[in-house]
């Protein structure tokens, strides 16, 4: 059988039916956890950038009590209280290395000190901030968090807060953010082991379900292989014993299966008044038999028995009778024949007898306590007793010899028998 018949539609099907419904599952958890777990951390980002924003105006307004202005003529400086703040970075690069957080203070839309540098290594001081935080910001005076903010060439989260001050103006905004790669690799990092999870356990079910639908579907072919074979006439095909030790629904399709085959064959085989093998049955195996002797060498002996003056227990008890009386002998001979070869009805009261590796003088003896056993058979039909004897012809075959002539032969020592008196053995 090809791959591709054992693989076959009903493998496909089958599969289909388990693995599709959980790829499709493995997917909803995968996009689902991806945005759950994208959610929580914007959330988390958010919170935190405002925690950073929060401590760098508190930390200015604790180490420099005052307003924020800026004075001088030309350049201009940046002052908190008494303290002139220009270009010192220190807290808020002292912050950065504590947060991993850029941080960045506004006077009005102008960025005055920032931990944000641009390619050369500079800090990005003097420029600006973009139109929409201005909008959103500045000039509405709430605090805001975007998660997509571009800053010198780079993508943000970012949290801008205004900056106030002791009179409640706004003079200029905060910010904190972090590169939105890096949230991005922290929300890959954390679904990571969910799609891993996702995909061995669907590689698991998988394989489970897979060699389930294998078995299940071999078991199948194995039961339609059987019955194609059955259908073309084949009566001794044996099924497969995995199918029947499978204890469920396709080990008693393959028994049914079984029982079909053996009625056939007793339909085709079998003899229906006597239940023992039939003329058909009968001519099959002797040339088996004919034909293991040519390969192995053994011996094996034919004989053909007959019910002596069967006519007059037909016309003395009637026909019934006759039939009872066939039914007991068919017993006794079938009973003789267990383990020795195999006896079939041959003709109206005539039998064939097969002994397998036995030659004519063993055969013969086996044959004188058979007809022993006949001769003291009693038939008891409606009150009277019916007694029996019965005559036999034996041939001995082997290498090469034709069943035709032992059957002929067998057949001429059976009427030499009847010709004698019955009742007897001629080998
Ligand atoms: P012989 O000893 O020479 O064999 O005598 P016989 O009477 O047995 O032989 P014969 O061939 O004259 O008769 C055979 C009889 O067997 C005739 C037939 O009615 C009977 N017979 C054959 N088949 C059946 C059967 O199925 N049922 C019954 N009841 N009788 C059968
Ligand atoms: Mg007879
Ligand atoms: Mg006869």
């Amino acid at each position: 059988m090809s791959s591709a018949r054992k693989n076959g539609h009903l493998y496909r099907s089958l599969q289909s039916m388990s693995v599709i419904p959980l790829l499709v599952l493995a997917l909803i958890i995968t996009v689902f956890s991806y945005y759950a777990v994208k959610q929580a951390m914007h959330t988390e980002v958010h919170i935190e950038l405002r925690n950073t924003a929060e401590n760098v105006m508190m930390m200015y307004d604790l180490l420099y009590p005052g307003d924020y202005y800026l004075e001088g003529t030309n350049s201009y400086d940046f002052y908190k209280g008494t303290q002139n703040l220009t270009d010192d970075h220190s807290i808020v690069d002292r912050l950065k290395a504590d947060t991993q957080t850029d941080v960045t203070i506004f006077y009005q839309d102008t960025r005055i000190l920032t931990t944000i540098c641009n390619t050369e290594g500079r800090r990005i001081t003097g420029t600006g901030a973009g139109a929409l935080v201005i909008q959103d910001v500045l000039f509405s005076g709430q605090p805001h968090f975007y998660t997509n903010t571009e800053i010198n060439g780079q993508q943000y989260f970012a949290y801008y807060t205004p900056l106030r001050n002791s009179d409640g103006s706004i003079v200029g905004m905060i910010y904190a953010g972090k590169p939105c790669t890096e949230v991005n690799a922290a929300v890959r990092r954390a679904v990571l082991p969910i799609i891993l999870i996702a995909i061995c356990s669907m590689a698991v079910v998988s394989l489970i379900s897979s060699s389930y639908t294998r078995k299940l579907t071999n078991a199948l072919q194995k039961i339609r292989t059987f019955l194609s074979k059955v259908s073309t006439g084949n009566l001794w095909e044996e099924l497969d014993f995995d199918v029947l030790r499978r204890n469920d629904e396709l080990s008693e399709m393959g028994y049914s299966a079984l029982y079909m085959q053996r009625s056939l064959r007793n339909l085709v085989e079998q003899d229906t008044l006597t239940e023992l093998n039939n003329r058909r049955f009968a001519d099959k195996h002797l040339k088996q038999t004919q034909m293991n002797a040519n390969t192995y060498g053994n011996h094996f002996v034919v004989a053909i028995g007959d019910i002596d003056l069967f006519k007059s227990v037909n016309d003395t008890y009637g026909h019934d009778c006759g039939d009872v009386v066939l039914k007991r002998v068919a017993a006794v001979l079938k009973n003789h024949m267990i383990g020795k070869g195999f006896v079939a009805r041959w003709g109206g009261e005539e039998f064939l007898f097969l002994y397998d590796n036995l030659e004519l003088g063993a055969a013969r003896a086996e044959t004188e306590k058979l007809l022993q056993e006949i001769r003291s058979m009693a038939v008891d039909y409606e009150g009277q007793t019916v007694r029996i004897t019965m005559t036999f012809g034996l041939a001995e075959g082997g290498v090469n010899t034709s069943i035709r002539t032992l059957l002929q032969t067998a057949d001429a020592k059976l009427y030499e028998g009847k010709e004698s008196g019955r009742n007897r053995i001629i080998s």
